[in-house]
């Protein structure tokens, strides 16, 4: 199975090449925060999941962990899964590890799209006046985010490192030279 985690902070353009990705290679794309915001708006899961996301805050792991091995769990014949949003913690970074090996498999590679900050804040401000998303519009809310990456999931590409899977990727430039980029990236493994 070809596991693909696609890393970088909010803004970096994970969403936008999972898409290419999922079609070049035939992969399942999971992202958790798609994921979180698809719920049903009523549910209480919705709302505990929104009382994080609105603030620019993690959901907490244990949940978060849930969600994702359940749609995972969706796509048995997958050929290979692109992780977009996910792991954002080491703890989710371990579990996903277990998970995948209980599945007999492991994560292939983590492509990490490397952008400056003064960029994101600019490509999320342009993304709001489209994406509807509270968590784009709000300039201290954006900070929070760019600040919990560097603080809280920064630290998850060190551990793919440690195994040797981190593939940083420089994510400033047309879609298609990142495209360009990324399958190259891929093509190695
Ligand atoms: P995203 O669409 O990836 O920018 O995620 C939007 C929001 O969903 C994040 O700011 C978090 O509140 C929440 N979220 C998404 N993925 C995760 C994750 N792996 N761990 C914790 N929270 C997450």
């Amino acid at each position: 199975m070809l596991n693909i985690v696609l890393f970088g902070p909010p803004g970096a353009g994970k969403g936008t090449q999972s898409e290419r990705l999922k079609s070049k290679y035939g992969l399942v794309h999971i992202s958790t925060g798609d994921v979180f915001r698809a719920l049903d708006p009523e549910s209480d899961l919705a709302k505990l999941a929104k009382s994080y996301s609105d603030k620019g805050n993690l959901v907490p792991d244990d949940i978060t962990i849930e969600i994702l091995e359940a749609e995972v769990l969706k796509h048995p014949d997958a050929k290979g899964v692109i992780y977009d949003g996910f792991p954002r913690t080491t703890a989710q970074a371990e579990a996903l590890d277990n998970f995948l090996a209980k599945k007999g498999t492991s994560v292939s590679v983590m492509l990490s799209l490397v952008v400056p900050e003064d960029e994101l804040k600019t490509r999320l401000i342009e993304r709001a006046k489209v994406s509807g998303r509270p968590d784009d519009a709000d300039p201290e809310i954006i900070q929070n985010r760019i600040n919990t990456y560097n603080n809280s999931t920064a630290p998850v590409a060190e551990f793919y490192r440690g195994q040797n899977k981190l593939s940083e990727i420089n994510g400033v430039g047309t879609i298609n030279d990142i495209s360009e980029r990324l399958y190259a990236a891929i093509d190695k493994n």
